[in-house]
């Protein structure tokens, strides 16, 4: 992988010991892919606060790939995100995403002191300066909660103007909405790299349940081939490849610049796309 576009993998803090091992074995096969840079999720709410802290540390010490913790304000205090900042930069962390976050059901209203991602932007600037390179999210379908698109460009917007330095977007399955909201954003001045976050296609229901929840849209000629295969795996692995490779190099070529893999923690639907690929990279 070349440094001129970036590529970075996924991944999130398990609870046990068997799916941690998993994760770094994952994580191993995939660092010598030479990615930019892995990341770990976050729990709202500080749910996998060490889990997270642990696994971003092990992968920066032990797999040697620089890593991202994931960090949600919608329920932490302004104390203990200071806490995890400071610990991040004592580990020489130097790159994190930030984000709002979803409380999970059952947790009540946010609790946080911040309520926005722009506003924990704001707040890592004025806590640690320039130490950390700050990614955000971006949503080329739109955020599911936001009052419209045109209001969901401008509270990008607020995240770029409050010190983000890049950003990785929700996953879509048309390219088009990724060119159009770059297209938008860079008219409305924003001059941070908006990089595609791709989610390989490996399970039908799981996926379905999953983009409805989170706004992204699932096209009705990729749903209708997933429903006909129904059990056969194989099937929805290879349609599923050569969908999302197809659509990474009409990304790539389209100009932008790199691809963030959601991995689940599994090496093989990204690195399968990946080696599908027919682009130089
Ligand atoms: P924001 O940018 O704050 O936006 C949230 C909503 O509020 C939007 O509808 C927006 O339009 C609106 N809004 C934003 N700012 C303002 C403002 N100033 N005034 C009024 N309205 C505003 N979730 C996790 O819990 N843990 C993770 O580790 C995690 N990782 C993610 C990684 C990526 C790359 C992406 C794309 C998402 C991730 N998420 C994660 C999901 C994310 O937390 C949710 O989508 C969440 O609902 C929004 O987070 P955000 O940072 O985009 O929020």
């Amino acid at each position: 992988m070349t440094q001129e576009r970036r590529y970075s993998f996924e991944f999130f803090p398990t609870k046990t010991d068997a799916g941690h091992e998993k994760l770094l074995a994952t994580a191993r096969t995939l660092a010598s892919y030479n990615p930019d840079f892995f990341s770990c999720t976050y729990g709202a709410g500080g749910s996998t606060r060490d889990r997270t802290l642990n696994t971003v540390l092990q992968l920066e010490n032990e797999v040697k790939v620089p890593a991202a913790p994931h960090l949600s304000c919608v329920g932490d205090s302004k104390e203990e995100l200071r806490n995890l900042l400071v610990q991040y930069k004592d580990a020489g962390i130097k790159r994190i995403v930030a984000l709002r976050g979803d409380l999970p059901s059952g947790m009540g209203m946010a609790s946080g002191e911040l309520r926005y991602a722009n506003d924990l932007v704001e707040f890592i600037r004025q806590e640690s300066g320039d130490h950390f390179h700050i990614e955000v999210a971006a949503y080329p379908e739109m955020h599911p909660q936001a009052r419209s698109f045109e209001d969901d460009l401008i509270n990008f917007v607020r995240k770029a103007n409050a010190g983000a330095d890049s950003a990785i977007t929700q996953y879509f399955f048309n390219a088009d909405s990724y060119f159009y909201f770059v297209e938008r954003v860079e008219k409305l001045g924003v001059k941070i790299p908006v990089v595609p976050g791709i989610m390989p296609i490996t399970n039908y229901s799981k996926l379905a349940r999953f983009s409805d929840a989170c706004g992204a849209e699932l096209p009705r000629w990729i749903r209708k081939q997933l429903e006909a295969y129904g059990d056969d795996a194989k099937s929805i692995q290879s349609f599923g490849e050569e969908v999302i490779s197809r659509m990474c190099e009409q990304l790539l070529q389209g100009g932008a610049p790199g691809l963030h893999f959601y991995t689940l923690n599994q090496a093989e639907p990204s690195l399968a796309i990946w080696n599908n690929l027919k682009l130089p990279r």
